[in-house]
């Protein structure tokens, strides 16, 4: 990372450091302090441009049109030549069919419309398919939330980071799929919040063999057991140490490094370090680590400040946006339902090893009591695409 900043662009002299400034064009900024970013940009603006409350209309049509250099006669023609009413396609009184496209749409927006359910009607088996469904409207669902409670809305002024978290690099089968979540936290958040809302399998797994005790599989997940976990940003470590049996994962590294002649890392607390103490490249992959060794990348993609068309409700933070969804692994006797349990040496399976999911793995192996039929292994499986 020192190499670094010998190569790139050069930096500007007189620059201000907390101004982000790009390190490789198009890649990556410069490291700057998020906190003071955000002062920078709050003793520039007017409160009024970053407020939640709506602009009078009159105030905001007189603005726009110094702006634009035109008369209020020709804002109001076009606001009339502008306006929805336009787009109707039904006679005022008629309430329209949303289902059912013109014969003849002008909208080029109608027209694909129209296309797509032409094409669909084609079909001989028509899929309804959740995933495609929902799969653009994560972002859109907490547009302009605002919350129930006043005390719970977001700050005016208020920073939102966009982070992207990759699959751990453990998993050879996404490899190539990239991002696997994308979050939006606030600035005021802590890194344990982000830690939190990461979704990883690894931290459901329950290791070791349960046939003869089924029931106690839900007791030895990862997560309640190996509680550690460390973000690494800029030369500092932030290891989760909430809980009494966290361990510094970022001490054998520390060790190493010492031992190489590599320049020192720093430490801190990540339940005590927030996003505006930060010091960040935009555009950097930065690392998450837990459960010992599934390691993400974390790139902080976009830092800008709230609107009042986001989300505002602070509770709904940190916001998940975008979600990857994978393909489930089915049972390997209903073929219906995701896979629960994996065996092995499985007098009763056709394959070895076989999947099954929590319905047919009890029927198959145990009596009405609950007692183990056959000779089998049973471990637990928790399929990536479970959270889809
Ligand atoms: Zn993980
Ligand atoms: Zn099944």
């Amino acid at each position: 990372m020192a190499a670094s900043s010998s190569a790139g662009c050069p930096t500007p002299a007189g620059a201000n450091n907390d101004i982000p400034t790009y390190e490789y064009v198009d890649i990556n900024t410069r490291p700057f302090h998020v906190g003071a970013f955000e002062r920078l940009w709050k003793e520039t603006l007017k409160p009024t441009y970053y407020s939640f409350r709506d602009a009078p209309q009159e105030t905001e049509d007189e603005e726009f049109a110094q702006e634009m250099g035109v008369s209020a006669e020709t804002i109001d023609e076009l606001k009339v030549i502008c306006s929805p009413d336009t787009l109707r396609c039904y006679p005022e009184n008629e309430p329209p069919d949303k289902n059912v496209v013109p014969m003849d749409p002008g909208l080029r927006t109608l027209r694909l419309r129209k296309r797509q359910q032409d094409y669909k009607e084609t079909l001989l088996r028509d899929f309804t398919c959740r995933q495609h469904l929902y799969a653009t409207e994560l972002e859109s669902l907490a547009m302009g939330k605002r919350p129930a409670d006043p005390e719970d809305l977001v700050p005016e002024g208020e920073f939102i980071l966009s982070i992207n978290v990759v699959y751990p690099v453990i998993f050879e089968r996404f490899k190539h799929v990239r991002p696997h979540q994308t979050l939006q936290v606030l600035g005021s958040q802590k890194l344990t919040d982000l830690r939190d809302a990461i979704c990883c399998v690894s931290d459901l797994q329950v290791s070791g063999e349960f046939s003869r005790s089924p029931d106690m599989a839900p007791e030895f997940i990862s997560k309640d057991h190996y509680k550690s976990a460390t973000f690494y940003l800029e030369g500092t470590f932030y290891n989760d140490m909430r809980f009494p049996e966290c361990r510094d994962l970022s001490q054998t590294i520390m060790e190493w490094a010492k031992s190489h002649d590599f320049p020192t890392f720093q430490t801190a607390k990540m339940e005590e370090t927030t996003f505006r103490d930060l010091k960040i490249k935009i555009g950097y992959p930065y690392l998450y680590c837990h459960q010992g060794d599934c390691e993400h990348v974390v790139i902080i993609t976009d830092i800008r400040m709230a609107h009042r068309d986001d989300c505002l409700d602070h509770k709904l933070f940190p916001l998940l946006t975008y979600k990857h969804r994978v393909m489930t692994r089915k049972c390997a006797v209903c073929h219906l339902y995701i896979s629960r349990w994996i065996t092995t040496n499985d007098s009763l399976a056709p394959m070895d090893p076989c999947m099954f999911c929590e319905l047919c793995f009890r029927m198959l192996h145990y009596d009405a009591q609950g007692n183990k039929l056959g000779d089998f292994l049973a471990f637990p499986f928790v399929d990536a695409g479970a959270f889809n």
